[in-house]
């Protein structure tokens, strides 16, 4: 127990954001005194535990796309990267591609995005609807203009993941304490440390806050304004009768419906929706599925008329209401105080990048991937940025 309360930097939340940080700190910076405050060890409510594990290249911001680029890459070499000592992780990267329809509707955009990502050097193919047809016989293409695949895109074991930062991490010195932040300390426009609800300070010069779908509310205790709010997104655990001969990559429809298939031939499925609710509610409605998605679903894959729902969970989105993408670095009007919050739907994939650009940032280092455009001071600039790939 180390009972000296002053580090060089705390962060706030050990998701995949705060852990993945914490990881390339202690990388970059051996000596370095980190402290990692996470309110539940257990992760029962954070959004990486509860999120559907998928990366894709398939985005229409530049930035966004060579993130996952990098994803990626990381993906690849991580279980090797995360080993400590002989205790290899293993997270179960699996690509079965993302699919994106496209419709008359999406077709401009779609076809921007598929170019751009070409440009890029990432691996992503434009299919008819016959081509898909001819690799998932149980989908319904008509209306369908195509789609797009990306036989990169997959998903992986994020609470694996998320173990495996963590426990590399701490090999590597930083320490991970239970405990909640209930106020970020400032005193002449610099971060001082943090307040936790045990009546403890912990003193830092730098507060990283990855607080996830909490992080407004713990920004709000420094006087800090962000667009961030939390909004439930549901998910849903299929066994169809009827089964599909190989895996399924997450196909997403024209109406933000998305699904994939998971171990045991189950399918994942969930969709973002206008009246989703705002705040800290973690119920799941099965009625949602069986009234709504379920109609659309069968829609599409015919076959899945007959199907069992047997489970669903909620999580939180993290959403940036300015415009749905992540607010990382420095906030402009407190010296110290670094932001990673606002991924909504995609901040798992951007954990890697996230991490490493954040350690970047703060040691004073330069970027190996320059990451400026996501710069809070637009938030105060109230300039949104513009990327179409948002589930
Ligand atoms: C249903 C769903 C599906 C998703 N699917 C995908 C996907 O397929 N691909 C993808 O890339 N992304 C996906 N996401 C988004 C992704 O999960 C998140 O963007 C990402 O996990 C955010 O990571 P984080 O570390 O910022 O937040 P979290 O994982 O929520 O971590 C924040 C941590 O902070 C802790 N904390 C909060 N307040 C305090 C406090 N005051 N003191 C101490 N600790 C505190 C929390 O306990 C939590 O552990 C999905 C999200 C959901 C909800």
């Amino acid at each position: 127990m180390n009972n000296d309360r002053t580090y060089d930097i705390v962060i706030t939340g050990g998701g995949i954001m705060g852990s993945a940080t914490a990881y390339y700190l202690s990388r970059m910076a051996p000596g370095l005194k980190m402290a990692v405050v996470e309110r539940d060890p257990s992760y029962a409510r954070a959004s990486t535990t509860l999120s559907m594990s998928n990366v894709r290249i398939q985005f229409s911001l530049k930035e966004n796309i060579l993130i996952s680029q990098y994803a990626v890459q990381v993906l690849d070499a991580f279980e090797e990267e995360m080993t400590v000592e002989d205790r290899r992780p293993r997270i179960y990267y699996h690509r079965d591609g993302n699919l994106f329809l496209v419709g008359e509707q999406n077709l401009q955009a779609a076809r921007r995005a598929y170019d751009l990502q070409l440009s890029l050097g990432c691996r992503v193919q434009w299919w008819s609807p016959e081509q898909i047809k001819a690799h998932y016989p149980l989908y319904d293409t008509s209306g369908m203009v195509g789609g797009t695949f990306g036989p990169d895109d997959g998903h992986f074991d994020a609470y694996a993941a998320l173990m495996a930062y963590k426990a590399k991490a701490r090999s590597q010195g930083a320490h991970y304490l239970k405990g909640e932040v209930v106020r970020i300390r400032t005193a002449g426009g610099r971060a001082e440390g943090v307040d936790l609800g045990s009546g403890e300070t912990l003193s830092a010069g730098c507060v990283v806050n990855c607080g996830g779908a909490w992080a407004a509310q713990i920004a709000e205790t420094a006087g800090v304004k962000l667009p961030v709010i939390p909004v439930k997104r549901q998910v849903f655990a299929l066994d169809p009768a009827v089964k599909p001969e190989g895996p399924l990559p997450l196909t997403v429809l024209l109406s933000g419906l998305y699904f994939r298939t998971e171990t045991g031939g189950l399918i994942l499925l969930g969709k973002s929706m206008e009246e989703d609710p705002v705040g800290f509610n973690f119920a799941w409605d099965d009625q949602r599925f069986m009234e709504i998605l379920w109609p659309e679903l069968a829609e599409f894959v015919p076959a899945w008329d007959r199907l069992k729902l047997v489970r669903g969970w909620a999580g939180l989105y993290d959403v940036n209401t300015l415009d749905h993408n992540a607010i990382i670095g420095e906030w402009p009007e407190i010296g110290g105080l670094f932001l990673a919050t606002g991924f909504s739907g995609h901040g798992l994939q951007q954990g890697p990048a996230v991490g490493r650009y954040l350690a970047e940032l703060i040691l004073k280092q330069p970027a190996s991937l320059d990451l400026s455009i996501f710069n809070p001071r637009r938030v105060l600039e109230n300039k949104p940025l513009s990327e179409a790939g948002i589930v």
